[in-house]
């Protein structure tokens, strides 16, 4: 890293009228190798191409009697049961479309019957970890192993009084260590106590198939631009009487179903009891289109063949920096627990800031650095007191000075790399 040769080969390249600095290789070639999916994966060719092609046509939905908005409606409710489909909804779960996880979770915590108590870890992503803030929630330390969160959670739900309704929320794959938590547990751990759970499955979904049948859990919320589809959309699927008897989450038109002036001057409104109810205004129609044709690629490929070859890839990039003494992985439940293609990382004697930016200018990495969201967990993993509300970034490099390393000061922030299966005619 750092070497002036290096840097005299990054050169501006206009993308889309800015010029953009990316590493040149000898022959004059741009090379860039875009590893940050687990913040937004790049949406497939597939996904673009069936967009592409609704584009001309799409229309209001639920309301027209012209064909673009009679397509529409067919192709939005269309795409909503491919989602259902993809996730193996039971016969009485809703899907909203929502506009991310984030919102999806937001909705489900605007939904909550009154006096529920929601259970969460402290190591979850910030979405998970504080749409419930206002309520009563208890968060749960950090475990070092699966069977420790199995346990904490058990032995918490076990301890609450009275016994009213609950919520336990989980991250099936964490989004800074890729450690898979072990869902099916937790699931009947709460279920054994009479609580409810929801699946932040932002990172999961993508990697592998996530049944909500099969894994038992109540909710699953996710996001498109992680997927494979663009940016915009997202899905909380889930049992339909907690969405169904709150107010909805908007109001507004679409979510009503008859609205009358009362002789006392107040509005009288009778909303919808299927998912528009969540729905209000108009909604996302190309996003949900996206999603579903994500879903359908994912589905068509096999998670069988992904996992195999991400998992190769997740090998050789743990044993390439096995091999770098200054380099220390980050996990919670240890080197060897499963994980998807989601790893983080600090270098001895590196700010991460500063190592990333170099990743990038000198070499054409793009990872993330930082505390991705995830600021308890981030601080456990790299030793510091996770209720610590300190300095998180780094001082930004002056423009056009290469990051330098500096010795001594240890890491407040990490790096993290992640990607998809990489087959050979599409990037998943
Ligand atoms: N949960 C997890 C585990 C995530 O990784 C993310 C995104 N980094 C989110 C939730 C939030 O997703 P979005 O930004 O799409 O709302």
């Amino acid at each position: 890293l750092n070497s002036a040769a290096d840097q005299a080969i990054c050169q501006p390249l206009p993308v889309l009228g800015r010029d953009v600095r990316v590493p040149l290789v000898a022959g004059g070639e741009v090379t860039y190798a875009a590893l940050d999916y687990a913040a937004s994966a790049p949406a497939l060719q597939r996904v673009w191409d069936d967009v592409a092609a609704y584009a001309p046509y799409y229309g209001s939905v639920h309301r027209g009697a012209g064909y673009l908005s009679q397509l529409s409606t067919d192709l939005f409710e269309q795409s909503r049961s491919t989602v259902a489909e993809f996730l193996g909804c039971r016969a009485d779960d809703q899907v909203v479309f929502t506009r991310s996880t984030t919102d999806s979770l937001n909705l489900l915590a605007a939904v909550l019957p009154p006096g529920t108590r929601v259970f969460v870890f402290e190591t979850e992503h910030h979405a998970s970890l504080l749409p419930w803030r206002d309520g009563d929630v208890s968060y749960l330390s950090a475990p070092r192993t699966p069977r420790e969160a199995v346990d904490t959670l058990a032995r918490a739900l076990a301890d609450r009084a009275p016994h009213g309704p609950a919520l336990v929320c989980v991250t099936g794959a964490s989004n800074v260590t890729g450690e898979l938590w072990p869902v099916r547990e937790l699931a009947a751990a709460a279920h054994a106590q009479g609580a409810r759970i929801v699946l932040d499955a932002a990172q999961l979904a993508p990697h592998h198939p996530v049944d909500i049948a099969e894994l038992d859990v109540d909710y699953v919320a996710f996001s498109g631009h992680k997927l494979y589809a663009p940016f915009g959309s997202g899905v909380l699927a889930g049992r339909a009487d907690w969405l169904r008897d709150a107010d909805p989450y908007l109001a507004g038109g679409g979510a009503s179903k008859k609205v009358a002036r009362r002789a006392d001057g107040t509005v009288d409104v009778e909303w919808h009891t299927t998912a528009a109810r969540h729905e209000a205004g108009s909604p996302n129609v190309i996003g949900g289109y996206a999603i579903a044709s994500a879903c359908r690629a994912l589905t068509e490929a096999g998670f069988g063949p992904l996992v195999v070859r991400e998992q190769e890839l997740v090998s050789r990039v743990l044993s390439g920096l096995a091999g770098i003494p200054q380099v220390k992985v980050l996990s919670l439940f240890g080197e060897d627990a499963p994980r998807v293609g989601v790893i983080s990382f600090v270098v001895e004697g590196w700010n991460s800031s500063h190592f990333a930016a170099a990743l990038s200018a000198e070499y054409g990495i793009g990872v993330r650095d930082g505390l991705f969201c995830a600021h308890p967990l981030v601080r456990t993993l790299l030793g510091s007191a996770p209720d610590a509300l300190g300095e998180c970034g780094a001082p930004e490099a002056e423009p056009g000075e290469l990051p330098q390393p500096h010795g001594g000061t240890p890491s407040l922030n990490a790096i993290r790399v992640s990607f998809g299966a990489g087959t050979p005619d599409e990037h998943v």
